[in-house]
This record gives C-alpha cells, sequence and structure tokens, in this order.
C-alpha cells in the first residue's frame, strides 16, 4: 500500500466515523460483543501488565546508562517478540546513546505508528531508583508515569487485540526511543529512524503522560531547543570589584542577563525558558555527555568564566525565533569589563494543533465514552513538554499524544503514577487501535 492510498483510508476512517456518530447516537452507548472481548482480555492481562512495570522500573535507564536502556529494550524486545512482531535494535554509537527498539506487524490496513521511549531523567546516581507503593491506587518509580507506564500500555493493548484475533487489519510500527529525555547528537543521526517511521505511518499515537490527568490528550506540543550561555569577566582581587579596569566579574553579569531573560520573557503565554545548570568561578565546565558541571573558585577573586545550559519552548517556529532575538539582544549589553555569548541548537519543532488531530482526538474521547471512562478534551499545549512525536507529527495524517500512564510528578522523585489508570488506558488505546483499524465495523455497530 502506497502511502497515497492509505491516506485515502484515512479519509474513509474519518467518514466511517462520522457515520457512526450519527448512526449510533440514538442507541444507547457501548462496546461490540468484539470490543468486550478485548476489554475483558485487558482486565485478565492487567495483573502481568503490573508485575511487567514494576520489573522495567526497576531497571535503571537514565539516558546516559546505555546498558539499563538497552535491557529494558531487550525486555520488551522479547513481548513483542511473542505477539508476532519484527523486531530492531538500532544501535545508537553513532549518536552516543543505547538506540532504539523498533517493532513491526502486519502489513495490511491503516498504518500505525505508536511511540514510546526507555530511557528516564533518572541516572544510576540519582537517589529515586526504585518502584514503590505508597498508598492504594498510588505507585512511586523513576520513570514509572514518563514513559514505561505507557510503554507498558502500548504492549498490554495490542496483546489485547491480539489475543481477541483483531490485531491482522492494521500495520503496526512500535519505536521505544532510548534518547527522548536526553536526545543524542547529533540530532540529525538520533532522530533517522523516529522521522523514517513517521514518513511510513497514517496515523501517529504517542503514549506519553501529557498533563497527568485521563480527561486529557495531548493534539498539540511546544517545539523546545535548548541554548548555551558563555560568560567572562575580567579575573582581579574581589577588592577590585566594581572599579574601572576590573569590572563586575563573570557571575554578576551571569546574573543579569538571567534576570533580564526572565523579566523580558516570562509574561508571555505559551511560552518558557529555563536555565538547567550553571557553573561560574575561576574556571567551569560542563560535562554535556554526563549533564554535570564544575567549577573552580575563591571568594577573594573576581569571577573569569560562567557557563549557563537552558532550554526555550514555544508553539510555534516564529515565537521562538522572536525569543531568540530578545535573548541575543540581552546578551549584548555586558557590564563593564565582561562578554557573553548565547548559542542555540536544534531541538524539537513544534506539533500543531490540526483539524485531523482534533478528530483523532474525538474518536479516542468516543472510545472512552463507550467505555463509561468520561469525554477526554485537549490539554493545554503550556501542559505538555516537547515529545518524541513533535518529530513525526509533520509527516502523518494525524497524531495524538498523552495516552499513557497517568500520575504526576513527572522529573522528579516524587514521581507517582494513578495506578489504576493503567488498565483504563490500556482499554481506551486498545478501543480505539481496534476502530481505527475496523472502520467498517465501526460503521455497522
Ligand atoms: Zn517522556
Amino acid at each position: 500500500m502506497n502511502k497515497s492510498l492509505s491516506l485515502a483510508s484515512i479519509a474513509f476512517i474519518l467518514s466511517a466515523s462520522i457515520h457512526a456518530e450519527t448512526s449510533s447516537s440514538a442507541q444507547s452507548r457501548g462496546l461490540s460483543a468484539t470490543e468486550m472481548d478485548i476489554v475483558a482480555h485487558v482486565d485478565r492481562n492487567n495483573p502481568a501488565a503490573l508485575v511487567l512495570l514494576e520489573k522495567i522500573v526497576n531497571i535503571n535507564s537514565g539516558t546516559t546508562n546505555q546498558p539499563g536502556v538497552r535491557a529494558v529494550g531487550q525486555m520488551f524486545a522479547a513481548e513483542f517478540q511473542s505477539l508476532g512482531f519484527t523486531t530492531e535494535w538500532v544501535d545508537g554509537s553513532s549518536f552516543n546513546r543505547a538506540g532504539h527498539l523498533i517493532a513491526s506487524r502486519g502489513s495490511k490496513g491503516p498504518r500505525i505508528l505508536l511511540i514510546g521511549h526507555l530511557d528516564t531523567v533518572f541516572e544510576p546516581n540519582n537517589p529515586f531508583q526504585k518502584y514503590e507503593v505508597v498508598s492504594e491506587g498510588a505507585v512511586k518509580g523513576p520513570g514509572i508515569t514518563d514513559m514505561k507506564g505507557g510503554d507498558v500500555i502500548i504492549l498490554k493493548a495490542l496483546t489485547a487485540l491480539d489475543q481477541a484475533g483483531v490485531l491482522d487489519t492494521m500495520s503496526v510500527k512500535v519505536i521505544l526511543t532510548g534518547d527522548e529525555e536526553r536526545r543524542g547528537s547529533p540530532l540529525e543521526a538520533a532522530t533517522r529512524r523516529l522521522i523514517e517511521a513517521g514518513r511510513w505511518a497514517d496515523i501517529a499515537l504517542g503514549f506519553e503522560d501529557g498533563d497527568g490527568n485521563p480527561d486529557t490528550a495531548v493534539i498539540s506540543r511546544r517545539g523546545a531547543i535548548s541554548w548555551q550561555l558563555a560568560v567572562t569577566g575580567r579575573p582581579a582581587h574581589s577588592s577590585q570589584i566594581f572599579v574601572a579596569g576590573y569590572g563586575d566579574g563573570a557571575i554578576f553579569e551571569t546574573a543579569r542577563i538571567l534576570n533580564e531573560f526572565r523579566v523580558a520573557l516570562a509574561g508571555e503565554e505559551n511560552l518558557t525558558l529555563n536555565p538547567g545548570i550553571l557553573v561560574g568561578g575561576t574556571s567551569a565546565a560542563i560535562d554535556a555527555s554526563t549533564a554535570t558541571g564544575s567549577a573552580f573558585g575563591k571568594n577573594n577573586v573576581i569571577p573569569e568564566t560562567t557557563l549557563v545550559e537552558g532550554d526555550l519552548r514555544a508553539v510555534s517556529p516564529a515565537q521562538l525565533i522572536r525569543a531568540q532575538k530578545i535573548m541575543t539582544v540581552i546578551v549584548a549589553k555586558n557590564l563593564a569589563e565582561t562578554g557573553a555569548t548565547i548559542s542555540f541548537s536544534p531541538g524539537y519543532p513544534p506539533m500543531a494543533p490540526s483539524p485531523a488531530n482534533k478528530q483523532l482526538l474525538a474518536r479516542y474521547s468516543r472510545a472512552s465514552l463507550d467505555l463509561g471512562f468520561g469525554e477526554v478534551q485537549a490539554v493545554n499545549p503550556r501542559s505538555a513538554g516537547a515529545a518524541d512525536i513533535s518529530f513525526v507529527a509533520q509527516y502523518v495524517g494525524m497524531a495524538l499524544d498523552g495516552l499513557g500512564l497517568m500520575g504526576s510528578g513527572g522529573h522528579t522523585v516524587n514521581e507517582v503514577a494513578d495506578i489504576g489508570t493503567l488498565s483504563t488506558q490500556t482499554k481506551r488505546a486498545a478501543l480505539l487501535l481496534f476502530r481505527l483499524g475496523n472502520p467498517r465495523l465501526t460503521v455497522e455497530r
């Protein structure tokens, strides 16, 4: 099936869904026998899903812990193989990361890409390492919602479809990247296979945790780029600071720049800017590969160097460019005897809130309502970080993210999953997939 034919099948899915809404609106909402069978399989598999989730959360897969990322990848590879998927490990040595897992199955029906990631922000030196039940329904764990829970939901939704005998009506590709939290470099090499999968697919579904609320999903994401600020001052005895010819030193100049960034940009809607690491003194260095920094300095010496790295997120390319211009102007207004340069690195493109994405969300919401789980609405893009789906959104007919395990505290040691959403999110995903793969059945309901 070529891409134009398969895009025609999307048009069919969308029109079928509209008919289904009309014809069933007077009938009682509910599930077909096949759909009820899918749901029953999800329930039956849920204990095994929890066991798998605990196991993989307890394997450290901080992005730079390559053996850990590979170990989680191997566990998923075995699981997907048992569902009849062909798996491939994409070696990440060319971009200094562990790599990605790609699992593919089927050649008929709409081409659906399911997106997850194997890595977490918690490196082996982080104190937060283990799965821990904190109370009924609440489980703490590094990467549990971002996004090992989402990866398990992908697997278990497909498992239920396989068990119900309906997995063959769609072509499925799963990509679990190994560097979503800290993208490998060069970026082009790190994202090549993800983009390739996006070019293949008609529909992309992402299983990030969105804003942690099961009543929302993501049809639009802000893009994110990173920036590096390097500031210099004139080294001298501290007694001479502010004196003509000695100046203000690198650290005061850095404070000025960062504060002016905040004042100029903090109020802008849908834009954020965050300095993530700062080191300064007589000498300073940041090791990008481990996200650590070091500095040497003395109280009685005017600091000579400061380094800061941060991110910048915006909802449109124009907003991103405007912010970069403002930052560049601020950086150039140096205090006495100091200098500063800023550079920007390419990052994640914005995912635009297209009409097709809105229709896919409506399909997902319909599935949720039919399951008795309530309506799902679009999340505020401000509450959705950049994610892998941003790289493919521009190539697919429609895209939806935030379908993963829900909870709170992502990227902190208080990352806690609302563990009851493991089965509900799996049911929603399985039902959406089934209906996307079987538009004719959906019409007949
Ligand atoms: Zn994530």
